[in-house]
This record gives C-alpha cells, structure tokens and sequence, in this order.
C-alpha cells in the first residue's frame, strides 16, 4: 500500500514552497528534484495546520525548502558527503531492501525558514541553507539571552519556538531541519515525486 502523503502548497495555501534540491543552486550543484512540489506524510496535517494559523498572527511566512526526499537521492546525497553529523546514512540490507535512512525519506522531516510576508524577503538566519558547520548549530540553549540580542538568532529561535510548539524536534545541527515526532511506525520510501502522486 503507498503511504499517505499530502502536498503541503496545496494543502497550505499560507506556506510557501521553494526547494533548492529542485534548482542547481544547493550543495551538489546539481537539480535532483523533478519539481517545486513538497510532501510530507499524512500524519503532520494538524501540525502544520497549527503553525500556518500561528503564523498569521506574525510578519512571517513558513518557506518549506525541503520535504520528502526519495531515498535513492538520499543514496546519492550519502555518496558525496559520508558525514553522519550532517546526514542520515541510507542502510539497505543483502536483498536491497530500505533498513533505514532520513526522516526526509519517509515524509517526516521539514527543512524551512521565515520570509517577511510583505516584502517575501528571507529572513536573516544563523547561516545560509545546508551550510554544514558549527554557525548552523542550535547551541543556545544555555546562552539563549546572548543569542537574542543577535538579530539572525532571533529568528532561528522564533522558528524552533513554533515548530516545537507543535510535535516537530529541531536538529542540533541544523537550525532549518526539523523532525515531527510519532510513535507510529512509517516505512522508508523511494518514490519520485511522479509515483507518490499518481
Ligand atoms: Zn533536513
């Protein structure tokens, strides 16, 4: 049975929706993602329901840069960067089969930032997207007051506050990667972004 997947610019009419992994502007300098459409599993409906309402009572949009990601390109991503602080490595076992891989893998992880919902400008943030070292950290916690006198912390934070308001998890190093936490059991996927719609 396909799992159930929802397409969040659809679903989310006040998110807004640009994947970098659709462009050749990330960190393989390659497009990998046939189109500027984000998945996430079923489960986060309500979830992502609550931030969008939450939003709008900010200046700030909900950018989605990054959603379900088919585990072959996980594979492919693992390939040229086998770093397990930055990634999740993608385990088959003898019969090809997906042991484990990304929460991206299985439609239950989101990488996003706040735009200015007037001006659609990015927010300032700790580093750029997938900049993969110690200035994308969440380190603040014991330091948060030094951290918010700098403007670029302030929003990181205002972005954790609300994603963790509402069952997602940040990643310690990566202050745009959030993981939405259940306790049901969802399989590893690696269908395009073709087969999980048709
Ligand atoms: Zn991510």
């Amino acid at each position: 049975m396909k799992p159930k997947f929802i397409n969040v610019g659809e679903t989310f009419s006040d998110f807004k929706v640009y994947l970098p992994y659709a462009t050749e502007d990330n960190f393989v300098r390659k497009k990998v993602y046939s189109s500027h459409q984000a998945f996430v599993h079923e489960v986060m409906i309500e979830s992502l329901g609550e931030i969008q309402e939450r939003l709008k009572e900010t200046p700030y949009q909900l950018l989605i840069l990054d959603a379900y990601r088919p585990f072959s390109i996980q594979e492919y991503f693992w390939s040229l960067c086998p770093d397990e602080g930055y990634l999740a490595k993608p385990i088959r076992d003898d019969q090809r089969n997906i042991v484990k891989g990304s929460n991206h893998n299985r439609g239950l992880a989101i990488d996003c930032t706040l735009t200015n919902r007037a001006s659609e400008s990015w927010m300032p943030m700790p580093s750029g997207f997938d900049e993969f070292n110690e200035k994308a950290h969440r380190v603040w916690t014991n330091q948060k007051k030094k951290f918010l006198q700098d403007e670029n912390y302030k929003y990181a934070i205002e972005l954790e506050e609300i994603l963790e308001g509402q069952g997602f998890r940040g990643n310690p190093r990566e202050w745009w990667h959030f993981d939405f936490v259940t306790h049901l059991e969802i399989d590893y996927v690696d269908l395009s972004f073709e087969e999980l719609i048709s």
